[in-house]
Parts: structure tokens; C-alpha cells; sequence
């Protein structure tokens, strides 16, 4: 199955899609994940990239779609895979949905984890990694809420979309998860 996940920083959205991806056998692929491991790098990519996502903002979609096409060419992603955190803006989404129109690959859901804003600042906050000042926070939250959030839309045209309550215990938030990639098997 070929499933998007998307949800706002904080949502945990990262330990769920660990869990899935176990789960169905799937490639996890996180742009998060491979922005810090270019930026840790020290890779071209990787420090343009890292001028964005150390004030919150999202990086430019050209330079991660780049990303998703060379991950998404690459053999593990043929028995299917989890997106995580990718597309964040509409212009991704298009550029994705051609991509795989091009290879007859169609997405099967556009899951969104869904969590209150005052709850994400508070887990945010809470963390209190060196990248989540609560001006890189509120950052953050904004490009979710004005760039990813018109995906809900998007893809709820498309019928891809499903959204789970993303709150409660994580056993609770991963059988909820479960329940609706059980029905595309
Ligand atoms: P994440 O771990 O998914 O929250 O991503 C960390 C940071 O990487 C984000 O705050 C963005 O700066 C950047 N990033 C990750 N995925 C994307 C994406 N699909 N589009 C733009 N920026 C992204």
C-alpha cells in the first residue's frame, strides 16, 4: 500500500508511522529524517535545507521533491511505503501525483493525525529540542496551518482522505491508525 501521513509537528506522527511501517512492511519514508541526516552531512542540499528548518519554515518545494523522486526510484518503495511529512504544500502534492501517474502507482490514503494547536504547543514546547524555541514552534505550526492543512482538502476531492484522533494513549492512536490501513489491504 502506498499511504501519506500527514499531521502537525508535535501530533507524533513519527512513532506511529515506526509502528505502521513494522506493521504493513512498508518503506518509511520521512523528509524530516532525510533533511537531517543530508544537513548532519553536510551535504549542498543539506545546508541549503537547514537555513529553512532551523526557523521552522519549510524548505523550497524543488529541492524536496528532488529528494522524493531519487527515494521514491529506489527498490524497497516497490511493495509500498508510508510518506511522512511529505508533501507539506499543494504544490508537492501535484508534483507527487504526477510522478505517480507516471508510474501507474496510485496513492491509496492521505491519512492526517489529528491534534489541537493549543496540545501541540504544550508536547512542543515540552520536548525542548535546541530547534523548537517557541518562535521556531509557533513557526512551525504556522507553515502547517497555511501550507499543509489546504492538503486535508486536497486530497478529500481525491477520496484518499481519512482522518484518526490524535489523541489518547499511543496503543490507543496506533489501533485507531490500524483500523483504517487494515481496510486497504
Ligand atoms: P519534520 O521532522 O517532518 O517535522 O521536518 C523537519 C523540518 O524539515 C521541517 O520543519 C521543514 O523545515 C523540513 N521539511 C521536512 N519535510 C518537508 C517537506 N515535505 N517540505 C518542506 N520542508 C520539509
Amino acid at each position: 500500500m502506498r499511504v501519506i501521513f500527514i499531521g502537525p509537528p508535535g501530533a507524533g506522527k513519527g512513532t506511529q508511522a515506526q509502528r505502521l511501517v513494522e506493521l504493513y512492511g512498508l518503506a518509511h519514508l520521512s523528509t524530516g529524517d532525510m533533511l537531517r541526516a543530508a544537513r548532519d552531512a553536510k551535504t549542498e542540499i543539506g545546508l541549503k535545507a537547514d537555513e529553512y528548518m532551523s526557523s521552522g519554515a519549510l524548505v523550497p518545494d524543488e529541492l524536496i521533491v528532488t529528494i522524493i523522486v531519487e527515494r521514491l526510484g529506489q527498490p524497497d518503495c516497490r511493495n509500498g511505503y508510508l510518506l511522512d511529512g511529505f508533501p507539506r504544500t499543494i504544490a508537492q502534492a501535484q508534483a507527487l501525483d504526477e510522478m505517480l501517474a507516471d508510474k501507474g502507482t496510485p496513492l491509496d490514503a492521505a491519512l492526517e493525525l489529528k491534534v489541537p494547536e493549543e496540545e501541540l504547543f504544550r508536547r512542543l514546547a515540552e520536548r525542548g529540542r535546541a530547534d523548537d524555541s517557541p518562535e521556531v514552534i509557533r513557526q512551525r505550526l504556522d507553515a502547517y496551518r497555511k501550507q499543509t492543512k489546504p492538503l486535508l482538502d486536497y486530497y478529500n476531492q481525491q477520496k484518499l482522505f481519512v482522518s484518526i484522533d490524535g489523541l489518547g494513549t499511543e496503543d490507543e492512536i496506533f489501533d485507531r491508525a490500524k483500523a483504517v490501513l487494515d481496510k486497504l489491504l
